[in-house]
């Protein structure tokens, strides 16, 4: 494994489910949600895919 960090975002409100790296994590949650435009909280971009 190399030392790529990645996230799973789960949007809290569409549900959608998207693998992200850091910089794509940082977007995310200045910006929102890409697909439905939601807020997005630490919550929603966890470290490691936990939620199936
Ligand atoms: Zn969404």
């Amino acid at each position: 494994m190399t030392g790529r960090s990645t996230h799973t975002f789960v949007c809290p409100e569409c549900r959608r489910s998207i693998e992200v790296d850091d910089a794509m994590r940082a977007t995310l949650l200045e910006t929102g949600c890409v697909v439905c435009g939601a807020p997005v909280t630490e919550e929603n971009v966890g470290e490691t895919p936990a939620m199936s």
